[in-house]
């Protein structure tokens, strides 16, 4: 008869315990070590999600395709606010929010109290080394990223660092916590006194090295065959392709910007918008990586890599260049390089790699021009949005005798009207915003205008009514904001442009790769928004505060 009281049974449930105990440590332990080493998270400066499928044959074995064919593949991730920058993007990648709370609306935007614009990374309270400009750092970015997360969840043991050549795509995704952002002014890596007392030593090193201005002088020569470009992309020399950074209209780009030294504006100017930039980019987060001990220190790390010299190509050549294609191409195997190296130094099992864009781009209205002469498509200047608006107000309102003005800015298809102009003709801001509404409506340019007070209130519903919402922040926004027709686009200076609420400027890669990550595809709708909630949950650790993102089933089932 069996007694489950009996001393003979003793000895055998002090094993069974000793066995439970070593069991439940060694899970625990398990689950500690699943985490990842490092999390690189990759953003590249203005990269639509088609160019992973018309480039694709062209890429090799390392690059994309080591995400595209090990991880996980969201084909259908858009970003759902109206303004596609690479402020608003970076903004709202890690904090899983957009600028409706996070205030990153726009790249800058006009300052009521300052009377002037406002960069979305500025803080005048706030220096950076070797540099007399404005003073960046997060201040403006109400959200906290995926990296905060990391950094407070363990006591601040983890480091988090940004590194991007803009300052925003350095200084957003890595957040308030941040150990450290860098980014490029002119020839040197930089940061401010925001994140620490001065440049780390490895850091003046890599500048006293003069990489950049190393490569004055050097030819961007195509990498494939003449052919391969052909079929794809326009020709090479269209008159419509810009020569504003003085690299020419056609390969081999000489990268000098027609200065007869490297130590000018232009030249640098030219070599951001070279494949070159990207390179140093790389040079420089190997360098974070080893001298930081990234992903060797019995915690997770996070270093967030921004490549933007893909944008200032595209701004110039347009999506449909033998340019855009070459640099897409170069920045493949430049990822081959990254991960070749990540594999060597911590094994990329050990890491886990995230990979999405700001936003994309519209192609040059000149190119659809040239094979359809009567297709909607153009720039309208901010400047001739300010005189219309003017016109219509003095026309509705009276003129002013003396220097007054109705409009105080108008930047990224936001209007700003002058309180001053309306109290001094006794209107509220709403009315003289109706008369621009009602007249903007009239222009063939024009699909969609709204208020301010119809965005605060959701009185208006139109297709563009949620997008515009998550691209609202009364304290920084306009108080109108219109919506151009698909391919016209705000000039501001650039050859071809993105900030749109469709999908050339909003539909972007969306890419999980490594460390307790399956391999899939998905066509589910989604967002870039969701990599913060994703990445949160891979790691186990709590969301961002704002984040409204979802949690994205890439999690391998064991
Ligand atoms: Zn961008």
């Amino acid at each position: 008869m069996k007694n489950s009281n009996s001393i003979s049974q003793i000895p055998h449930r002090i094993s069974q315990i000793v066995i439970f105990f070593f069991l439940s440590v060694s899970v625990l332990f398990a689950k500690v070590n699943e985490r990842p080493k490092l999390v690189v998270a990759i953003t590249i400066d203005q990269f639509p999600y088609e160019y992973l499928e018309k480039f694709r044959p062209y890429f090799g074995k390392g690059g994309f395709n080591l995400l595209l064919k090990n991880g996980a593949n969201f084909t259908n991730a858009t970003y759902k606010h109206s303004i596609n920058e690479t402020g608003p993007g970076h903004a709202s990648i890690y904090s899983g929010c957009y600028g409706n709370k996070n205030g990153i609306v726009m790249n800058d935007w006009f300052d009521r109290k300052l009377h002037r614009r406002v960069n979305c990374a500025e803080d005048t309270s706030i220096k950076n080394f070797h540099s007399s400009r404005i003073g960046r750092s997060p201040k403006n970015n109400l959200a906290y990223t995926v990296g905060d997360m990391l950094r407070l969840s363990n006591n601040f043991q983890s480091k988090v660092i940004g590194i991007s050549m803009k300052d925003r795509g350095a200084i957003f995704p890595a957040g308030k916590f941040a150990n450290a952002a860098y980014w490029i002014e002119d020839s040197m890596f930089t940061s401010s006194n925001y994140y620490m007392q001065s440049l780390p030593d490895w850091v003046e090193k890599f500048n006293a090295r003069k990489n950049i201005d190393s490569y004055f002088g050097k030819n961007w020569n195509k990498l494939l065959v003449e052919k391969e470009y052909k079929t794809l992309c326009d020709i090479d020399d269209a008159k419509y392709e810009s020569d504003e950074d003085g690299l020419g209209l056609s390969f081999p780009h000489i990268i000098h910007g027609k200065e007869k030294t490297p130590k000018t504006k232009t030249y640098y100017e030219a070599f951001f918008t070279s494949p070159f930039c990207n390179d140093v980019l790389l040079q420089f987060a190997k360098e974070a990586i080893e001298q930081e001990q990234l992903g060797k220190r019995n915690v997770t790390d996070m270093l967030c890599v921004s490549f933007s010299a893909n944008d200032y190509v595209g701004h110039n050549y347009g999506p449909n260049s033998q340019e855009v294609m070459d640099i897409t191409v170069r920045t493949d195997r430049l990822l081959e390089e990254f991960f070749k190296y990540l594999d060597k130094i911590i094994g990329l099992k050990n890491c886990v790699i995230t990979l999405t864009a700001d936003h994309g781009v519209a192609p040059i209205p000149d190119y659809l021009k040239s094979r359809f002469t009567n297709i909607e498509a153009g720039k309208i200047t901010p400047k001739e949005i300010r005189q219309l608006s003017e016109r219509f107000l003095n026309n509705t309102f009276g003129t002013f005798s003396d220097t007054t003005h109705w409009i105080d800015f108008v930047v990224h298809h936001n209007i700003y009207i002058s309180e001053k102009a309306c109290k001094s003709k006794s209107i509220s801001v709403e009315q003289a915003a109706k008369v621009i509404q009602d007249s903007l409506l009239q222009m063939k340019e024009i699909v969609d205008v709204f208020r301010a007070d119809e965005l605060k209130s959701g009185s208006r519903q139109t297709p563009f009514t949620s997008k515009l919402k998550n691209s609202f922040f009364e304290k920084r926004s306009g108080d109108v904001f219109f919506v151009m027709k698909p391919y016209y686009l705000e000039d501001r200076g650039s050859n071809t442009t993105h900030g749109a609420p469709y999908n050339y400027d909003a539909h972007v890669p969306v890419l999980f790769y490594g460390k307790g990550v399956m391999k899939m595809e998905s066509n589910e709708d989604c967002a870039p928004i969701d990599i913060a909630a994703t990445l949160s949950s891979l790691l186990g650790i709590e969301f961002p505060p704002m984040s409204e993102g979802r949690v994205l089933e890439v999690r391998s089932k064991k």
